[in-house]
Order: structure tokens, then C-alpha cells, then sequence
């Protein structure tokens, strides 16, 4: 005899969709760029009532057997978008990303309509310098943070730094920050506020090495030409691998920096860009 986790979904008529779970809905897909064999970035659809906050995630997915199979994804497009976006891992093998990374214009992915995370500007006590320090897709939050006209509003300088293994892992990044220079309003807003440093640590690069390095050093703000990391108005934020994140927490710390949340605004604030497994 069959369990219930055993039988077979049953048949729909024809065009008609499968029921989603509350909370749940689809949207399409208007386009997709894939970048390197790893990573990749689409825009879907946006329900009206979709609403978030810059750097904020949601649990994003695909129907597979019938039912979703949703992971966090950062939001990267902007609040007053139309559309949403997501800069996505190819994961071999990975249950979702071996799925998604295959969709094409048109398909349908689920969306949970409840945004939540730490990487929001309400968690920082007030400040002059924005420091946004990514590796790999952990940049995904910082891509409507720095689409968000209230950042350049909120602090005097914006530093966007991004690390990844190879030059051509960078391009997402390049391009969300080429986009807001040229960006009709946005440009003139980030003008003279907002500096972008990307590193490689295993290709030859003008920028090379770690991010905790360069910090420790002082290395990338002598490049940039600015004060050394640690002014008592610098703000952080930070996502990507957790070796990453814990050698700045503990750098940031030793600096009696506080880590802030919702509760209690601090100095910097952190989100994993995934979790080990
Ligand atoms: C708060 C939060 C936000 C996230 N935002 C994003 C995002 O914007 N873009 C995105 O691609 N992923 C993001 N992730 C990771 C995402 O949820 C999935 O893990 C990822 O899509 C892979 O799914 P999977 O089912 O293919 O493999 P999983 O079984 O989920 O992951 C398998 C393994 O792949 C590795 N891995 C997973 N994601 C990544 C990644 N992004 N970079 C490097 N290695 C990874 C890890 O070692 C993980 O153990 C986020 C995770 C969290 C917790």
C-alpha cells in the first residue's frame, strides 16, 4: 500500500495550474545572463504587492514532482523596480541550481512574498562611510542597496568591494555598479560618493588578494586613496563565505565594532551568502 509522501500527484486539466501553498505565487521569466559556467543573474515578473526592503532575501524556487523546492535568494533589483532579479550559484549537483540554472524566457519560478534580512540600513547606527564587503554572489544584497537613492542620502561615501577567484566572476558586480553611474538619477547622486573595488585571488588583477587582507593591510585604502578602515563613522555590511565573514567580524570586533540587528543598530551587519553543508 502507498503512503500519502508516495502517491502520485494527481493529473490537472490541461492549462490549468497547480494550486500554490499561501503565501507562495509564480512569476515569470523575462531574461536571463549567464556570466561564467558558475554564475548567473534573471529578472521575473513582480507582483505589485510584492514589496521589500534593499538588501533584503526571500525564498525563491522551483516546481519540481509537483512541489516547490525553494532556497534564499537576495533580491538584487531595486525597490521601485518592476520586475525583480536574482544573481545566482550554479551548484553541481545542487538540488535548486542544477534546476535553474536551465530556465529559459518565459518559464515559471516560485516566489514566497515575506522578504526578510539583516543587510538593511535601519540595523546601522548613522555613519559617513557605507563599507559593502562581498564575495561571490554574496554582492546579490548589495545590488539594490546600491540601486537605492536613499543610500547615497544616508552616507557620504559608499565603498563596494567584491572578491571572487577569477576577473570573470566579476561582472555582475561591474556591471550593477556601471549601471548606477550611468543611471539618469542615480548617477548624479552616487557622483564623488560611490568607489568600487574588486579583487581576484587566482588570477593576475590590478586588485589582488583577500578582502580581510586588504583591510588589515590597509592595502585597498591606500589604493582607493581614502582613510584607513576604521574611522568611527565607518558602517559595514557584509555577505559571502564564512571564512570571509568571520575573519572581518573578528577584525571589526578587536576594533570594538558591534554587530547590529533589528533590536539594536550597531556598526556592521552580516548575512550568510549560503550555509555550509
Ligand atoms: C540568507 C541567504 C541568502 C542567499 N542568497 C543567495 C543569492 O542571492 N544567490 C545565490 O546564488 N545563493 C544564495 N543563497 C544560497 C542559496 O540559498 C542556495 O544554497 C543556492 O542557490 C544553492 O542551492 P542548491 O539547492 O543548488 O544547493 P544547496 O544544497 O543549497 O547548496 C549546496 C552547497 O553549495 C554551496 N553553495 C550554495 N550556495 C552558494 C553560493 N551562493 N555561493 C557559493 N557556494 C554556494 C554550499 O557549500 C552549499 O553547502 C543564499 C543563502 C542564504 C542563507
Amino acid at each position: 500500500m502507498l503512503d500519502d509522501a508516495t502517491l502520485p500527484e494527481p493529473a490537472l486539466a490541461a492549462g490549468t495550474e497547480r494550486p500554490l501553498a499561501p503565501g507562495l505565487r509564480r512569476e515569470r521569466v523575462l531574461s536571463i545572463n549567464h556570466y561564467t559556467d558558475k554564475l548567473f543573474s534573471f529578472r521575473t515578473t513582480r507582483a505589485p504587492s510584492m514589496r521589500f526592503q534593499s538588501g533584503q532575501f526571500v525564498m525563491i524556487g522551483l516546481e519540481t514532482d509537483g512541489r516547490p523546492l525553494l532556497r534564499a535568494y537576495s533580491i538584487t533589483s531595486a525597490v521601485y523596480d518592476d520586475h525583480l532579479e536574482f544573481f545566482s550559484i550554479k551548484v553541481p549537483g545542487g538540488p535548486l541550481t542544477s534546476r535553474l540554472q536551465n530556465i529559459t524566457v518565459g518559464d515559471s519560478i516560485v516566489v514566497n512574498g515575506k522578504p526578510t534580512g539583516t543587510l538593511v540600513m535601519s540595523n546601522l547606527k548613522p555613519g559617513k562611510r557605507l563599507w559593502l564587503f562581498a564575495t561571490g554572489t554574496g554582492f546579490a544584497p548589495f545590488a539594490s542597496i546600491l540601486r537605492d537613492p536613499e543610500t547615497y542620502d544616508t552616507f557620504e561615501t559608499i565603498i563596494a568591494v567584491e572578491g571572487c577567484r577569477d576577473v570573470a566572476e566579476l561582472q555582475f558586480a561591474t556591471n550593477v555598479v556601471t549601471d548606477v553611474r550611468q543611471h539618469e538619477y542615480l548617477g548624479e547622486a552616487a557622483t564623488g560618493k560611490l568607489l568600487y573595488y574588486a579583487t581576484v585571488t587566482r588570477e593576475p588583477y590590478h586588485h589582488q588578494g583577500r578582502i580581510p587582507d586588504l583591510i588589515a593591510s590597509n592595502a585597498m585604502t591606500t589604493d582607493l586613496g581614502i582613510a584607513p578602515f576604521g574611522a568611527p563613522d565607518d558602517r559595514v555590511m557584509m555577505c559571502g563565505n564564512p571564512h570571509m565573514l568571520s575573519e572581518l567580524k573578528a577584525l571589526f570586533q578587536t576594533r570594538g565594532l558591534n554587530e547590529g540587528s533589528s533590536g539594536e543598530p550597531g556598526e556592521f551587519v552580516i548575512e550568510k551568502a549560503f550555509v555550509e553543508k
